[in-house]
């Protein structure tokens, strides 16, 4: 039997799969919350299956992403590009965009086509980074390079403007951060090291600000500032925030704050609750909402095969020992 003391870690295979069903908690507990009057309508309609909440495109892309990485043990874009179509369900309130190249790519069209045939510059909305959290986990011990080259790659299929692919590497990056438990201040110097478009190194350095003043920010300052809407500019930042921020709070709290700061709840939500659930594990999640969540079983199941792939992923010895936790290497060098 092990103990763990309270400032230990939970064990890296449980925060995989505490990182994928905070997503999927955090997503189908937002979904409510989002939109205008007629989606919020529909969702009352739609959003319960068999008495338990369901979840939305932020999850099934997620784990579609995940079981891609367990099958592949790596990015293959063609692999991606297949699942994502086959798993599309309009009843999952993929954003419009993505439902075209989704169907496009699903009646045969190749992904690079299909994409841009829908937004000629490449979508900047956050549906890239809303799945880009295994992505951070599976490349983590592989350095900082590698997370960043596999999320820009996975993205390009539905998201290849810079900012949603920047959105989709921020993600993945402080998902690999705080994966590898890394501290706040090691968190931020690994952010700040890397190259962000203007709009998203303000909003950085204001929510770095926010956090290291330990401010208490209203969540409505929060949608000012950071942003809530469904651009990768405009949620992404406010997601890192708000999981920063909760990191050792409990994950009610975390949900709570997501839906006052509101906009597309659901997806900074699930962005938030992945990162939180990176660091905290599956059992820190509260037992009674995992019990309540759509197919709960179906995707511990698939959590638990994309844990294994990703330990089996790392099987040569230098990989493992730069992706223990507080193994008192300089995790900066490698993530
Ligand atoms: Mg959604």
């Amino acid at each position: 039997m092990s103990h763990q003391s309270p400032t230990t870690p939970p064990e890296p295979l449980d925060r995989v799969k505490g990182a994928l069903l905070g997503v999927a908690l955090a997503d189908a507990w937002g979904a409510p919350y989002e939109g205008g009057l007629l989606e919020r309508l529909l969702w009352r309609v739609i959003g319960t299956r068999q008495g338990r909440r369901r979840w939305t495109d932020d999850t099934q892309m997620t784990f579609d992403v995940a079981a891609s990485l367990a099958d592949v043990q790596g990015i293959d874009q063609d692999d991606l590009a297949a699942r994502f179509a086959r798993s599309y369900q309009w009843s999952r309130g993929y954003g419009p965009g993505a439902a075209r190249i989704l169907k496009r790519i699903h009646r045969g069209e190749h992904w690079t086509t299909a994409s841009r045939a829908v937004y000629a510059q490449g979508s900047y909305g956050n549906g890239a980074a809303m799945r880009s959290v295994p992505i951070g986990l599976f490349f983590a011990a592989r350095g900082t390079n590698a997370v960043i080259k596999a999320a820009q790659s996975a993205a390009e299929i539905t998201h290849a403007h810079p900012q949603g692919k920047e959105g989709a590497v921020l993600i993945a990056l402080v998902a690999g951060l705080v994966f590898n438990s890394l501290s706040p201040s090691e968190i931020w110097t690994a952010i700040k090291a890397e190259t962000w478009s203007p709009v998203l190194s303000d909003k950085l350095a204001i929510a770095e600000q926010w956090l290291s003043n330990k401010q208490p920010v209203e969540p409505s300052r929060v949608a000012r500032q950071l942003g809530r809407s469904m651009t990768a500019a405009n949620s992404c930042p406010t997601a890192v925030y708000i999981a920063l921020r909760h990191l050792s709070k409990p994950f009610a709290e975390l949900l709570d704050f997501a839906r006052r700061v509101g906009g597309d709840v659901d997806t900074i939500g699930a962005m938030a609750g992945g990162l939180w659930g990176a660091a905290r594990g599956l059992g820190a999640l509260p037992i009674e909402q995992l019990a309540g969540l759509e197919a709960c079983d179906h995707l511990l199941r698939e959590a638990s095969r994309f844990a294994a792939a990703l330990q089996a992923g790392l099987e040569s010895p230098a990989d493992i020992l730069t992706c223990l936790p507080n193994s008192g290497m300089n995790l900066e060098n490698n993530l």
